[in-house]
């Protein structure tokens, strides 16, 4: 029993060429391999469009169908591969024909489908100082934007896109691999073309034909509050073009927070600052003032009391990093500083000390 071409292609018996070739745009762009990767039942829905089609649009073979409801050999019991198809798709125009249709043949269409741009990775090293005061940063780096010479088309003004001759158009083509004494053969995409069927003749001279070009782009961003080693953050749109007006991907920054020598972040509280202040021995055990030369260029003073433990922490507020609302603190960890060696008069009085009860 022969197919129901009027029905696959969902027109009635009495549809004339222009509804049969509007029917067979719509279910070939449906049911195109390329929109439906894997999928085996558009596979075999797009055979039959095809079929359907090569039938019903030629005056002979349409008026042998009506009368016997049959016609090409090879297309009883399905017998065709999906490579036999693509061909006869191509043969019939592909998708260009409808294109020369509408437009009147003056642009060839691109099976391709446009894609993304890819994301543009920046490192971004950030100072201490830079994440202390907050505020703005610009960063620049390479970005590929759309060819200002050829407006992204890829191609000279008089120039056009050309079918791929490796693939004839189809951006197919098929790999035979021998397994014993069985034959496979597989659709794969083109790798000269790779997959959009087309080339073009005449190259932009300023992109080389990709529609891109690389330019130094700038960006302004406002220093989110917390950042740390390894953080990154993604910006909508500021990556590359996407090639042949695809959109374009997203600008990731990732963070490098550079080491300050003196200052450094809290483990436990990414808001806070660490630093570590040796104090001689002797003013941690009378108590002293002391003063930090902090990253804001400033100086301050801060005061120990008496008989300060090695290891004491004392927690200078609002002198951390910026947060949402307010500033971390600056944790001042308390070392206590051992004289190297001691000298004899030294060694006397501390022996004198020594027999004090304090010391006991
Ligand atoms: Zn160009
Ligand atoms: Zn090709």
């Amino acid at each position: 029993m022969a197919k129901d071409y009027y029905k696959i292609l969902g027109v009635g018996n009495d549809a004339t060429d222009e509804q049969i070739k509007k029917a067979y745009r719509k279910m070939a762009v449906k049911y195109h391999p390329d929109k439906n990767p894997g999928n085996k039942e558009a596979e075999t829905m797009f055979k039959d469009v095809v079929e359907a089609y090569d039938v019903l649009s030629d005056k002979d073979k349409r008026q042998r169908y009506d009368t016997y409801g049959t016609v090409d050999p090879i297309y009883e019991g399905g017998g065709m591969s999906m490579d036999d198809i693509m061909k006869r798709f191509m043969r019939m125009g592909g998708f260009g024909s409808f294109f020369d249709d509408e437009f009147g043949g003056g642009m060839s269409f691109e099976r391709q489908t446009v894609s993304r741009g890819a994301n543009a990775k920046v490192r971004v090293t950030v100072s201490l100082r830079e994440l202390y005061n907050g505020g703005k940063k610009t960063i620049r780096y390479d970005r590929y934007k759309r060819c200002r010479h050829c407006d992204g088309k890829g191609y000279e003004t008089d120039g056009r896109l050309v079918s791929c001759p490796h693939c004839k158009g189809s951006g197919y083509i098929t790999k035979t691999t021998i397994y014993g004494h069985a034959l496979s053969r597989q659709m794969t995409q083109c790798p000269y073309c790779g997959g959009s069927g087309k080339f073009v003749d005449k190259p932009c001279r300023e992109c080389g034909g990709s529609g891109l070009e690389k330019v130094e782009e700038s960006f302004e961003f406002t220093l989110p509050p917390s950042i740390t080693d390894g953080a990154y953050m993604g910006i909508n749109g500021m990556g590359h073009h996407g090639e042949r007006g695809g959109q374009p991907g997203d600008l990731l920054l990732y963070f490098k927070v550079e080491d300050d020598g003196k200052f450094s972040i809290s483990d436990s509280n990414p808001y806070d600052l660490v630093y570590i202040d040796e104090v001689p021995i002797l003013d941690c055990i009378t108590g002293c003032e002391r003063i930090i030369h902090f990253i804001d260029g400033k100086d301050y003073k801060y005061t120990l009391k008496p008989c300060v433990p090695d290891g004491y922490v004392l927690s200078l507020r609002d002198k951390g990093l910026p947060k949402k609302e307010g500033r971390g603190n600056l944790l001042v960890y308390i070392k206590h500083k051992m004289p190297v060696a001691l000298k004899s008069d030294d060694e006397r009085l501390l022996r004198k000390l020594k027999k004090s009860t304090t010391f006991k």
